[in-house]
């Protein structure tokens, strides 16, 4: 008998190990379903590998399954543990958890379907810790190039390598192993906290608040100073506020443009500020919308979205658990934690300091700095070894705005000459050019089962299907 068609995942995050299990639950045939990740620890990827407990979530867990089809299987998970069983229905759902928690929940998936028995018994499954570096076509299926030298057969290829590492700053690559110099936040670096002096952070996102937390929680006594060109902070998540007012009637978001669309919810965040609410509000009820005004705008208007007005977005979009909020206000009342706003211009070692030139301000010398400045979203310029022999090899090619992988709506990757892929497919991440909201579980869930979808070769999903699926999983 012919050896069953291999699909193999480069990236074991979220992303892929959710594609492979949407394969191991719902293929009829018979496949080899192989995922390839270089941390090992299938399912928790970046975010959910932390080790410290006081990281949560940032999405309340009532939306946080990591299957589209099954709104509360992570609730359900939930109540199998101790410290979650107790809690009344209403308040578990709004629970932000610990991203360690969450991280449990993927590896129990992860063991269920792709470890287990609870994939289908006509598909076979093998998680390979490794990092995939090149892939060669060949005759009906490809090599996936492994860095230890090993290679790998497979008919079909998914392409889930995730968030970049932060953008290279200026001065950055002279600092190289400085012992101030901590360049991926996503890295151990507590134990490089020193006993006295102050810290830097570069950056005022997400990944800077890990970091203001993780200090407080070591009980870092002295300054913080948090970094960034605007010095805006995460807002909290809030509930229960009413503004039927947005959308409009009669308004057709989608086909608005960025420009009018720009007038629109500037008026109603500033009505929204006159009523003493927060104009975030506006955000969520754009976010059913985000995806399909994303595709409708012009390339021009998305490189100027994402010049000009992703800062903005982004601080209103990406909202933080409210006990974390309350922790990083507290830090900037008490004055432990300093922001400063402006440019960075150039980093520079000081003896065992190092100098942070900002725009039109005074240096900053600190004892440790953190780049928490978020992923670097120029694809062309991608560290990631794989993906640069991709671009090389013109297997896949930048979208037009150079934010990630040029795809197809079925996700199918279009090579450099601007044909669909024979064998690739890509999700997650990398396709911000495309969808521009690709990076949170309630998005990845759809696209891993659509990706699985395509590679079984089922119906491609609907857009209007698919908006309705957002509409339901996302607010
Ligand atoms: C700090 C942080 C907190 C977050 N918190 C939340 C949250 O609370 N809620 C939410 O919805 N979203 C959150 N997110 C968003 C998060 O990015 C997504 O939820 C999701 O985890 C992304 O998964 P991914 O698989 O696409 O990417 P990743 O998690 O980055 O996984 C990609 C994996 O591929 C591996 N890889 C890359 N290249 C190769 C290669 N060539 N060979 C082998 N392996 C490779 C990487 O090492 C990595 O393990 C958070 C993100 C971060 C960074």
């Amino acid at each position: 008998m012919p050896n069953p068609a291999c699909i193999a995942v480069l990236g074991g995050g979220f992303s892929g190990a959710m594609t492979a299990v949407n394969v191991a639950r719902i293929s009829d045939r018979p496949l080899h379903v192989v995922v390839v990740d270089d941390r090992g620890s299938v399912g928790r990827g970046v975010a959910y590998s932390v080790r410290r407990p006081e990281y949560l979530l940032n999405v309340a867990a009532r939306n946080m399954s990591a299957f589209p089809d099954e709104p509360d299987h992570f609730l359900h998970w939930l109540r199998t543990r101790a410290e979650f069983e107790p809690l009344p229905e209403a308040e578990l759902r709004e629970q932000f958890v610990p991203r360690q928690v969450y991280g449990d929940y993927l590896r129990s998936i992860v063991g269920n379907h792709l470890a287990g028995d609870g994939h289908r018994p006509c598909v076979t499954t093998e998680l390979i810790t490794g990092e995939a570096v090149d892939i060669e076509p060949g005759d009906g299926h490809c090599l996936v190039r492994m860095a230890d030298g090993s290679a790998i057969a497979a008919e079909k290829i998914v392409l889930a390598t995730g968030n970049e590492p932060p953008a290279p700053l200026p001065g950055a690559s002279a600092l190289g192993d400085h012992p101030a110099w901590v360049a991926n936040p996503w890295q151990q670096w507590e134990h490089r906290v020193p006993a006295t002096g102050s810290i830097a952070i570069l950056g005022t996102g997400l990944s800077a608040v890990d970091a203001i937390i993780t200090l407080c929680d070591l009980g870092w006594q002295g300054p913080i100073h948090a970094i960034s060109r605007h010095g805006w902070l995460p807002h909290a998540h809030f509930r229960g506020i009413e503004y039927p007012e947005f959308p409009p009637a009669g308004v057709d978001l989608v086909t608005l443009g960025l420009n009018d669309l720009r007038r629109l919810v500037s008026q109603h965040c500033a009505e929204l500020v006159a009523r003493d609410a927060d104009p975030a509000i506006i955000v969520d009820k754009l976010r059913p919308y985000t995806q399909r005004i994303w595709g409708n705008f012009s390339c021009e208007e998305r490189r100027e979205f994402a010049r000009c007005d992703a800062a903005r977005w982004n601080v209103l979009r990406h909202r933080i658990a409210p006990e974390i909020h309350d922790q990083v206000m507290h830090a900037r009342r008490t004055g432990a934690l300093q922001i400063h706003a402006g440019s960075i211009e150039e980093l520079q070692a000081v003896d065992g300091a190092i100098r942070i030139g900002i725009e039109a301000r005074e240096p900053v010398v600190a004892d440790l700095v953190i780049n928490a400045t978020g992923p670097s979203t120029r694809f062309s310029a991608t560290r990631n070894v794989l993906l640069r022999n991709l671009l090389a090899s013109g297997l896949v090619s930048p979208d037009d705005t150079d934010m990630g992988i040029r795809i197809d709506r079925d996700h199918t990757v279009v090579n450099a000459q601007g044909d669909r892929s024979a064998s690739l497919l890509a999700l997650g991440p990398t396709l911000r050019g495309t969808y521009w909201e690709t990076v949170a579980v309630p998005e990845l869930r759809v696209q891993a089962r659509r990706v699985a979808e395509t590679l079984l070769g089922a119906v491609p999903v609907d857009v209007e299907e698919e908006g309705q699926l957002r509409l339901e999983y996302m607010l």
